[in-house]
């Protein structure tokens, strides 16, 4: 079977784990949380970087840090990880949703003036398997209405937004470090910000609220969601090496372009002026195509290639419908991916062999 995902990691984690556990700090002090911290939050082009225990508490502690009243609306997109909608509601915020583009995958702009009200307080967009959300309309529209952007980059990192990179975009950048992302610390996230006193207030949000001033006094609750100096040695030699991760991904997305592009597909694509790094290689069947991506991917997993669906909307989700949240909502294009979609292998470490075995198969079971 050819694995849908694996990570690459090399000698220089082991290297650096190792220093880590000769040195006794192996919690969330020593030099390895704060080296990982600065390495990324330079790397996408700002002062600060915190680092947690996953994304999912990236995007937590990133929208609490906002400090929002309750009830105050968030603009994200239907089709997301559950993730998102949670940050939200663990905030006491109300999630309101718009639809993707059919071709980049990422939230519609041309949606999301038309969701502001005057609850309205933030946008997060998602950059979908690494094609960055289209930022220039967001960011003019943010700043006319005084809304922060908290950016979920977790599927793009190293993607670039003319010249920028995603992440470094908005008010806030929340990203996953999980085993299946550009670069790993196995469980692991990390939020960016240029903001000196949201950054002040996400630290303080990840270690129990301690005061600076007195440790033990709480003038607030916080948890525990702190990421160990082991996972950071692993990320500070991610980081080392992400510009290969990234050529990697890129050669993988050439060389599926190359040999899936006559086939009733449609695949991932690159707008001018952004950087897409292909996190995953997502292709969607045409309507010409006579059966569903739960059945291509069956197909596809006999010949032994492993696929993953894409997601299914959270408008579709009967847990958010059981909170009041989006029922009776449609969201035609993000159903059409959640049916018609799925992405093939993308493993860093995946060989040009792989692909072409892929691609036979996909031919196979679509002629
Ligand atoms: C992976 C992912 C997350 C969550 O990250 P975890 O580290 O698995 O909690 C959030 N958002 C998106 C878009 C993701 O792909």
């Amino acid at each position: 079977m050819i694995p849908v995902s694996e990570p690459l990691l090399g000698e220089r984690a082991l290297t650096y784990v190792q220093e880590a556990v000769n040195s006794g700090w192996v919690s969330s002090d020593g030099r390895f949380i704060t080296e990982f911290e600065r390495l990324w939050a330079e790397y996408c082009g700002v002062r600060h970087g915190v680092a947690v225990c996953n994304g999912t508490i990236a995007l937590e502690v990133a929208v609490q840090a906002l400090g929002l009243e309750p009830g105050s609306e968030i603009i994200m997109p239907s089709l997301t990880i559950i993730s998102c909608a949670l940050a939200v509601i663990e905030a006491g915020c109300v999630p309101v949703l718009v639809d993707c583009e059919p071709d980049s995958w990422c939230m519609d702009m041309a949606q999301v003036a038309a969701k502001i009200t005057p609850r309205t307080r933030a946008i997060m967009p998602v950059h979908m398997y690494g094609h960055p959300v289209d930022m220039a309309p967001l960011l003019e529209l943010a700043e006319r209405h005084g809304l922060a952007i908290v950016e979920d980059a977790a599927e793009a990192h190293g993607a670039e937004y003319h010249g920028r990179r995603a992440g470094g975009l908005g008010t806030l950048g929340c990203f996953s470090f999980y085993a299946n992302k550009i670069i790993t610390t196995g469980e692991g996230g990390m939020v960016v910000t240029d903001d000196d006193a949201l950054a002040e207030r996400m630290r303080s949000l990840r270690n129990l609220c301690f005061r600076r001033d007195r440790r033990f006094l709480h003038t607030e609750l916080g948890h525990n969601y702190r990421m160990t100096n082991l996972q950071a040695a692993i990320g500070v030699a991610q980081v080392e090496q992400i510009e290969d991760h990234l050529q990697r991904k890129r050669r993988m997305a050439a060389l599926y372009q190359d040999r899936l592009g006559d086939l009733p597909l449609s695949l991932p694509v690159e707008r001018p002026g952004v950087r897409n790094v292909y996190w995953m290689y997502g292709v969607v069947l045409d309507d010409s195509v006579p059966f569903d991506a739960v059945e291509f991917a069956r197909r596809l997993r006999s010949r032994g290639v492993d696929t993953r669906p894409f997601f299914l909307g959270m408008h579709e989700q009967p847990v958010l419908h059981d909170r009041g949240l989006f029922v009776d909502e449609r969201y035609p294009v993000t159903e059409r991916l959640a049916r018609r979609g799925l992405y093939l292998p993308s493993g860093l470490p995946l060989t040009e062999e792989q692909i072409d075995t892929v691609a036979v198969a996909v031919r196979e079971v679509l002629s």
